[in-house]
């Protein structure tokens, strides 16, 4: 071949293939003429054409081979050479063919003259449906810009095949290449449950509806005006305070402004136009050659950075076809898992309810608002699945095990059988936990213990009818705030707290206000020292952000007084370190009132004013502040991290520390006793109340009073009904002065010793 670039050889042979596909010969016929025109260009003896039939590799045209080999000569997707290039959708070019281990000879082909092959997966939606093969006589390998034209040709192929419906779609989806066998995904639960249905791309990949371009010039303009408004999209990015703030948003950030400005990227899609392709398959055709190049890749890190320029290529090709749209903006079809690199709060809640069932992230963690809302929704998450989006296609069929951290992609039928009896069985628990609704949560001793969830969204109202539970023990205000782009005026507070109040009857509803800053960020109330916190749990968040910026809480303030009107107002604020910080916020909400008696407003019957225990630092304020609480609610997530100094988001830790350690228990049993004297109500509201073994210790500690996810209640008001509240409080007693080496293992045994299941 002479030398020449692989763009001037791709483009003679699409100029051929341009006036092939505008003829009106048959699919046949058609091929026929290609594999002339390929072999003739490539100056190739032999130009083959194989393409999945039956989940066969079947020769459906030649130049060079025998003829009558075609239509007859089928080899198993990872047989032979071809067969190899499908399974591993990987190009080989080889000097001799024989010599190559997977090597199968076929007599019928006469191909035993040629020496040299090189061939090309023909790719569709990321799988093989074809291999595209060229021969020689003299063993050589083929050029690097040669196999780039063959690529190239591939990709039209891959139309041309699927236009003439020489392939069947459905039987391609079925058979054994790339991406087809079950897998087996290990991520980091992020909210527990158990849900199957098909995958659904929040950002699905583009339809490319033209391949070959009528207007080279047009198509160069087009994704140089797409390149600069992918720029100014990352540079936005880059400019918003949300991304400021260090870890991983920023070093993904990097990194997309590295190869969004990478003039390397840039030259190829134009290489790649000048070949004669349209804008989106120039970025298609260079994405892909990326893809497979990762396939190589053993280094995670470098994996990872690949990932990176696919997400951004994905965003050019969005860009440049106008298809911007997410998933949510297309309708779910069915039950549907979600899968993305990372989520916002806000994209999630436009999903449709009823029909999406899990996400599954490359990224996330616990603490990640997306996470906060999915757990409030019911919806299992599974996160840190790196590389999770070239693992699987839309629509794959997923088994997601959020309490394992596992997903099964494309399970044999006897996984999802398996699945389906954990499903059903799982079903089963919760119609018991359903059916309990009515029942009210008394112990065997006859003491009634309260029962309460945790809520946050308007959304999350009918959990209170549905589990039956004794009202609402921490309304996490912020909610409102996470999911909105900008502070949510005080009206539409108002109208969420009035919704609230309104949906809970008789029912008591805690109001906690804003907790934010530290890990919920919200954009649009950042401000530059913020950014810059290099430990946010511990920084200018909750109670110390409202006190300062009291504008905020006395907008939250007078739109919760409103909403209460005529009722009683239960409000708490967060993270109370100091007495004079409950002080100095219930003296917002008392000039509020005095402002608003003033103008003469319904004022609520009773404020009733209480205090978090996150800060271990306000139990040794207890004498001094009870007096002056209605409540006392005891936030275990903070409080445990904080006295564990350990991140109660950090993977490495979720496990190291237990919450029926000694010390947790000791502390609790501190802060009971300090605040008996006074008979102040105590509610625990920290995820540990909704756990069986820890409430279980809880009740051992005499507390009487939790607050917990929806999904718990059921689970909790049986175990209650199982106690014997004044067994336990003895059997702690003893614990708590001396304590055994495995708590844990002491109560599950007493436990079990006790008829009770603490699963
Ligand atoms: C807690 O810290 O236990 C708590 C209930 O508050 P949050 O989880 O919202 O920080
Ligand atoms: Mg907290």
């Amino acid at each position: 071949m002479p030398p020449q670039t692989a763009a001037a050889a791709a483009r003679a042979i699409l100029t051929s293939l341009h006036e092939i596909m505008a003829s009106r010969s048959g699919a046949q016929a058609k091929l026929n003429q290609v594999v002339e025109v390929i072999g003739e260009k490539l100056h190739s003896e032999v130009c083959s054409i194989y393409l999945l039939r039956e989940g066969m590799l079947e020769l459906f045209a030649t130049r060079g081979l025998n003829q009558q080999a075609v239509h007859v000569t089928r080899m198993a997707v990872g047989e032979g050479l071809v067969g190899t290039i499908a399974l591993h959708t990987e190009s080989l070019n080889l000097a001799e063919a024989a010599a190559h281990p997977d090597f199968a000879f076929r007599p019928e082909t006469g191909e035993e003259r040629f020496h040299s092959f090189a061939g090309v997966p023909i790719v569709r939606r990321e799988r093989a449906v074809g291999v595209v093969a060229v021969q020689h006589v003299e063993p050589r390998r083929y050029e690097e810009v040669e196999i780039e034209a063959l690529q190239t040709v591939a990709m039209v192929l891959s139309e041309l095949i699927a236009n003439a419906g020489l392939i069947d779609e459905d039987d391609f989806l079925g058979s054994g290449a790339h991406m087809t066998g079950p897998e087996r995904l290990q991520g980091l639960t992020l909210v527990k449950g158990i849900a199957s249905g098909a995958a659904v791309f929040h950002q699905p990949r583009v339809t490319i509806e033209q391949i070959v371009a009528d207007d080279t010039e047009a198509e160069r303009q087009r994704v140089y005006l797409a390149f600069d408004k992918m720029r100014e999209q990352i540079d936005r990015m880059a400019s918003q305070a949300e991304f400021g703030v260090g870890g991983e948003h920023e070093e993904v950030l990097q990194t997309y402004k590295m190869f969004a400005y990478d003039e390397g990227w840039g030259r190829r899609i134009n290489e790649a136009i000048d070949s004669g392709l349209t804008a989106e398959a120039a970025i298609e055709r260079v994405q892909q050659r990326t893809r497979m190049r990762m396939r190589q890749i053993d280094d995670p890190l470098l994996a990872d950075r690949m990932h990176d320029l696919e997400d951004l290529s994905n965003r050019l090709l969005r860009i440049v076809s106008g298809q911007l749209g997410t998933a949510a903006s297309m309708g779910l079809k069915g039950d549907a898992i979600l899968v993305a690199r990372n989520l916002g709060p806000a994209e999630l809640l436009e999903y449709d309810r009823r029909r999406l069932k899990g996400v599954i992230l490359e990224e996330g963690s616990l603490t990640a608002h997306v996470v906060i809302v999915a757990r409030a929704m019911g919806i299992p998450v599974i996160g840190r699945l790196r590389g999770l989006r070239g693992k699987l296609r839309e629509g794959d069929h997923l088994l997601v095990d959020g309490d394992r951290g596992v997903i099964d992609v494309r399970p044999t039928p006897s996984m999802t059988e398996a699945f389906e009896a954990r499903f059903a069985k799982n079903r089963e628990r919760q119609a018991h936990y359903a059916a309990m609704r009515d029942v009210e949560p008394v112990s065997r001793d006859g003491r009634r213990i309260t029962v309460m969830i945790n809520a946050g969204l308007r959304d999350d109202m009918p959990m209170l009818n549905l589990t039956g539970a004794d009202g609402i023990g921490l309304f996490r205000t912020e909610f409102q705030f996470l999911v909105s782009a900008t502070l949510p005026a005080r009206e539409r507070q108002t109208r969420l707290y009035r919704d609230v109040l309104d949906a809970a009857g008789d029912r008591p509803v805690v109001f906690r206000t804003v907790d934010i800053g530290g890990d919920k960020v919200l954009p649009y109330l950042r401000q530059d020292d913020s950014a810059l916190e290099e430990n946010p749990a511990m920084g200018w968040r909750a109670l110390r952000v409202a006190l300062e910026r009291d504008g905020l809480l006395k907008v939250q303030a007078r739109a919760l007084i409103e909403a209460a009107g005529g009722r009683t107002l239960n409000v708490m604020f967060p993270m109370v370190t100091e007495p004079w910080e409950f002080d100095a916020a219930k003296a917002v909400f008392e000039s509020q009132v005095a402002f608003l008696k003033k103008q003469k407003k319904l004022l609520p019957e009773a404020i009733r004013y209480g205090a978090m225990v996150e800060v271990p630092a306000i139990a040794e304020w207890l004498d001094v502040l009870a007096p002056r609480l209605s409540f006392l609610s005891i936030g275990t997530n903070d409080l445990t991290q904080f006295l564990f100094a350990a991140d109660r988001g950090h993977p490495k830790l979720a496990e190291r520390y237990d919450w029926v350690s000694p010390a947790i228990l000791r502390f609790l049993n501190r802060v009971v006793c300090a605040v008996a004297p006074f008979g102040t109500d105590i509610t625990v509201c920290g995820e540990m109340g909704g756990r069986r073994l820890e409430a279980l210790a809880l009740l051992g500690l005499g507390i009487t009073r939790l607050s917990i996810t929806p999904a718990s209640v059921g689970p909790i008001k049986e175990l209650v009904s199982k106690v014997d509240i004044g067994a336990i409080r003895l059997a702690m007693t003893g614990w708590l002065v001396d304590p055994p080496a495995n708590m844990r293992a002491t109560l599950t045994e007493w436990a079990a010793d006790h008829g009770i299941d603490c699963d």
